[in-house]
């Protein structure tokens, strides 16, 4: 049997329509195949490598940290200087008073600890988030999730959720003393890139101030200069109580983490009401791959030039058969007019070279969302592959 085959007959299946491209190797924005074909990645494994793929530096921190430990206690019981350091690089990058960083292994997790830790320092239980939101996969990640198709097989799910629409300045009344958290996406990801405007987010932290309700933000696909700021949070002149992150955080390793002040997160310490234990969690050689990747960010400038390479693919794609297209930063989505429309073009464009897919609930428009590496003459060539498999299809 082929890998292709193995893949099929024994990996459980996630979708109907898995792209199936086969990969031996990938370096920065490029991957390629095990026929030598070579692809130009425009998705990132959906906004994860953001430093573009095996950088050199995150690589390094990787054989470094392999040389030393690689998992010594389950999380938060040894001091180990790959989590201390990594958790003080995060707290620099965020306003002052969120400095206290639980780590975890992944996104889903972070808004697990996330909404525990909410229903604990506010001892309330309702938890308030939007229509078409992703959080994750998990029971209590999808209790907040805002889409009812993919929720609807799983309940009864956690009680006292209730989903209200994104940038809807009307529903933030639904937001009172009985609110333990707002749970939002600072940019909607899967919905096909939605972003509220600024009055929205302030409306957002004044409506939470007054009821004393937890602001979370996920930014788990928004973070790490994706959208040109370190955080899209800071687009909007507000920060939250709680920040969720992972993906883009571990350079291509996979961990996550709440971020909260410490007195909020000093409520999960009190025993005998257990808090959240992670083996895992903070794993050191994904701690370590995190840090490098932080640096490399700052070091390589590669959030000033995330809006000037937005503009260029606004610029260039540019076809009667894209309607519209919706972006912060290199966080994109190219609408058309139906998934029965994009998915030959994204079929060809695969064929071509191009890697691009769509969105979990927003299957007609096209995912860009590149390593923050990607050159203009890569922006070029790519586009120029859209557009010719546009029209080849
Ligand atoms: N929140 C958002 C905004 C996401 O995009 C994702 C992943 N697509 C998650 C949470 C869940 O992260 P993970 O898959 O690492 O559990």
């Amino acid at each position: 049997m082929n890998n292709r085959q193995l893949f099929l007959n024994h990996l459980a299946q996630t979708t109907d329509f898995p792209l199936l491209i086969e990969i031996e190797k990938a370096e920065g924005v490029y991957m390629y195949g095990p026929d030598g074909k070579t692809y130009l990645d425009l998705i990132s494994g959906i906004g994860v490598s953001n430093v573009g793929h095996r950088h050199p530096k995150v690589l390094q921190a990787i054989h470094e940290q392999l040389d030393k430990y690689l998992h010594l206690m389950v999380y938060g019981e040894y001091v180990q200087s790959p989590q201390t350091l990594l958790a003080q690089a995060l707290c620099d990058t965020l306003p002052e008073h969120l400095n206290n960083v639980y780590l975890v292994n992944s996104g889903s997790e972070a808004v697990e600890g996330a909404l525990k830790l909410a229903k604990r320092f506010t001892n309330r239980r309702e938890i308030i988030s939007c229509v078409d939101a992703y959080h994750g996969s998990s029971h209590g990640a999808l209790s907040v999730g805002g889409n009812e198709i993919f929720k609807r097989a799983y309940r009864p799910l956690l009680p006292g959720m209730k989903n209200v629409v994104y940038g809807s300045f009307y529903q933030l009344e639904e937001i009172t003393e009985q609110t333990a958290a707002v749970i939002i996406e600072t940019i909607q990801g899967e919905a096909g890139i939605k972003v509220a405007c600024q009055e929205y987010f302030k409306a957002l932290r004044k409506k939470c101030n007054e009821t004393g309700t937890l602001l979370i933000l996920d930014e788990i696909q928004a973070g790490f200069g994706r959208t040109g700021k370190f955080w899209a949070f800071e687009h909007f002149g507000i920060a939250p109580d709680i920040l969720v992150c992972a993906k883009g955080m571990g350079g291509g390793m996979p961990i996550g983490a709440f971020i909260a002040n410490k007195e909020v997160m000093a409520a999960f310490k009190n025993n005998p009401l257990l808090g959240h234990i992670t083996t895992f969690g903070g794993h050191p050689v994904s701690s370590a791959a995190s840090l490098a990747t932080i640096k490399i960010i700052h070091e390589e400038g590669l959030m000033d030039t995330v809006e000037s390479k937005a503009q260029l693919f606004r610029k260039l794609l540019v076809h009667p058969k894209i309607k519209n297209i919706r972006n912060k930063g290199l966080m994109m989505a190219v609408e058309f007019e139906s998934f029965e429309v994009l998915k030959p073009i994204i079929d060809r464009a695969i064929e071509s070279g191009v890697i691009t897919d769509w969105f979990l609930f927003c299957d007609d428009a096209m995912r860009i969302a590149p390593p923050l590496v990607i050159t203009e003459e890569e922006i070029r060539k790519a586009c120029q592959t859209i557009l010719k498999a546009i029209e080849e299809s």
